[in-house]
């Protein structure tokens, strides 16, 4: 802003140096000339005067005033030169030009006084009889040492000044033309040492822009031409720390992004530095667009607000726990340590999040399934005990009542193997699933269907229940007969179990592109909505007390899910009260 281009600068300084020089030269000049000129006339009119001062010291001695008046006249038209004679009293006696009676005193004439002093004489004055500025030269004339009179020469000045302009304006015309080559001699250098800056400046602007690969030419100024090379090296070592840096920044974000914990950097004041793809995911936030944003802004969650709060004023490392409320609950564990630079300074926190949902509800299953277990355990055991504490009180004395008692100890004892077979069944196909023991090969579906069908069958015919199979021929998945025969019968067991005496019962294996598909369909008494997601948990009853009465572990349905996923398949299922239900086993078409 304000500042002037370089041209601007260096091209009126080489402008006013010229025209001061080119001045003083003409006036130097000019000055000489007009002296050399002055000097020039000078001796020419003292030369004349010489030259004519013998023919009028004749006359003056003794004095003729008359032909001295007439020699002025004829020797002043031959030579074009004023010629006047004095007398040593001042008296004009003879003037080429003018009458001498009509001319006054002459002695107070500076060239007349220093001719009378014995010298030569010369003034240049404005001449009153003339009226013309006029350059006079005065000899003495003299004859042994005594001086008669003095003779002056002189001429108008106005021809040496015409003669003088007529130089003078040579001399201008000259130094113009002078001056205006000078002018663009000075423009072109001007130029010459501007232009490489000016393109340095461009250049030095593209590298400032980023554009780094561009050099800069390098002119023959050798100083200049350092400075460019000087830039071009700097530019090239810049490049090459940039591309370090950036390469650095990218290793670095390919380790963040490719972490599974999720990683936030956060500055004092709670604003985000940085946030990895893993935070992104378990936060719900764009990492690219929140660095610089404030925490709150990002993340609305009180636990992780108060954590990173506590985490940047402490000294230490800290750990805590963090509940998201997403559309499911999700339970993080955090890491947080101060964020410390290069110096070593505090300049926020770091926070290392592990999403332990997984984790969580895998304990609390397993919490929950040891207490549901000593639960199902204990029923059966309790009533085992009371029917033996009965007995022992004085049942077993009437025949009647001890095998009464008897017989719910038996039946007790027999749901206890029940539980404890079926949860061994579960276990067994649990740890042969994870040791990837459970061999699978390439059966038709109709052959285990079936097998399943007879299996049940004696408790359909109790109840009265049609059993219906529809399967194509040649459908076959792999499988493990056995187990896979073993969640028919499951299934089975409880669509005969949950359905009305005289209903019926459809069994179906069919083929997609995709997968096998098998179904089990009841029309008995129906899901309600609330409680299929949970339906195959281990002990998940609908109603305990029903279950409990036909027999049910309420393992059945876990035994499914456990063998269809050794299976590699899945399981679900349809259901309306009152209407029925579906379970469908999808297995996929390897
Ligand atoms: P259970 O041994 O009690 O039958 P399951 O694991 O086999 O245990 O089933 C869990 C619960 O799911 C049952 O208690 C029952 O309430 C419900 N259920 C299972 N199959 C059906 C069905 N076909 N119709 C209605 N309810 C069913």
């Amino acid at each position: 802003m304000g500042k002037k281009r370089l041209l601007w600068q260096l091209y009126p300084s080489y402008l006013i140096i010229i025209l001061v020089s080119l001045l003083a030269i003409t006036w130097y000049a000019s000055r000489s000339l007009r002296q050399f000129y002055y000097k020039q006339t000078a001796a020419d009119l003292e030369a004349r005067a010489q030259l004519i001062e013998n023919q009028f010291r004749e006359q003056l001695i003794p004095a003729e005033t008359n032909s001295v008046d007439s020699l002025c006249q004829e020797l002043g038209r031959k030579s074009s030169t004023r010629i006047t004679v004095i007398l040593p009293s001042g008296k004009v006696i003879g003037d080429s030009e003018e009458d001498p009676a009509n001319m006054d005193n002459h002695a107070d004439r500076p060239e007349i006084r220093q001719a009378q002093a014995g010298n030569i004489g010369a003034s240049v004055r404005f001449s009153h009889t003339l009226q013309e500025d006029m350059m006079y030269v005065a000899v003495p004339i003299e004859k042994d040492g005594a001086i008669f009179g003095v003779l002056r020469t002189s001429i108008p000045v106005t021809s040496i000044s015409l003669a003088l302009a007529d130089i003078y304006s040579k001399i201008a015309i000259g130094g113009f033309l002078v001056a205006m080559l000078a002018a663009t001699i000075s423009l072109v250098i001007s130029r010459r040492l501007s232009r490489p800056l000016e393109e340095m400046r461009q250049g030095a602007e593209r590298f400032a822009e980023g554009d780094l690969s561009r050099k800069l030419a390098v002119p023959d100024s050798q100083e200049i031409g350092a400075l460019a090379e000087a830039m071009n090296q700097m530019a090239a070592q810049l490049d090459e720390r940039i591309r370090i840096v950036v390469q650095q920044r990218n290793e670095q974000e390919a380790v963040l992004a490719s972490m599974v914990e999720g990683v936030i950097a956060i500055n004092k004041d709670e604003r985000l530095i940085s946030l990895n793809q893993a935070a992104g995911r378990l936060l719900g936030a764009d990492p690219h667009k929140t660095p610089g944003k404030g925490l709150h802004e990002v993340v609305r969650n009180v636990d992780l607000q108060q954590f990173v709060a506590r985490v940047l004023v402490s000294v230490e490392p800290l750990e805590g726990e963090i509940v998201l409320h997403q559309d499911s609950e999700r339970y993080l564990q955090a890491h947080g340590a101060p964020l410390r630079d290069g110096q070593g300074q505090n300049i926020g926190a770091l926070v290392v999040l592990n999403d332990v949902t997984r984790l969580r509800k895998l304990e609390n299953i397993r919490r929950d399934f040891v207490a549901n277990v000593s639960h199902e355990l204990k029923t059966p055991i309790t009533a085992i005990k009371a029917a033996v504490e009965t007995l022992l009180d004085g049942a077993i004395y009437k025949p009647d009542e001890a095998r009464r008692f008897l017989k719910i100890a038996t039946k007790q004892a027999d749901r206890l193997n029940a539980i404890i077979e079926d949860l061994l069944t579960l276990s067994r196909i649990e740890q042969g699933a994870e040791a990837a023991e459970i061999l699978l090969g390439k059966y038709g579906i109709e052959t285990v269907l079936s097998a399943a069908i007879q299996t049940c069958r004696i408790k359909a015919i109790a109840k009265d229940i049609e059993l219906e199979l529809t399967c194509r021929d040649g459908i076959r998945a792999m499988i493990n007969p056995p187990l896979m025969e073993q969640a028919i019968i499951n299934l089975l067991d409880n669509a005969l179990k949950y359905s009305e005496p005289k209903s019926s019962v459809q069994v179906s294996g069919a083929q997609s592109d995709t997968e096998v598909i098998i179904q089990v369909r009841d029309y008995g008494c129906g899901i309600g909505k609330d409680h299929l997601p949970r339906l195959f948990e281990r002990f998940y009853r609908v109603d305990k007390a029903r279950s409990r009465r036909l027999g049910g572990t309420g393992l059945g349905l876990a035994i499914v899910k456990h063998i269809v996923q050794a299976h590699g398949g899945s399981v679900n299922v349809e259901s309306v009260p009152g209407r029925g239900s579906c379970f469908s086993i999808h297995l996929p078409i390897v």
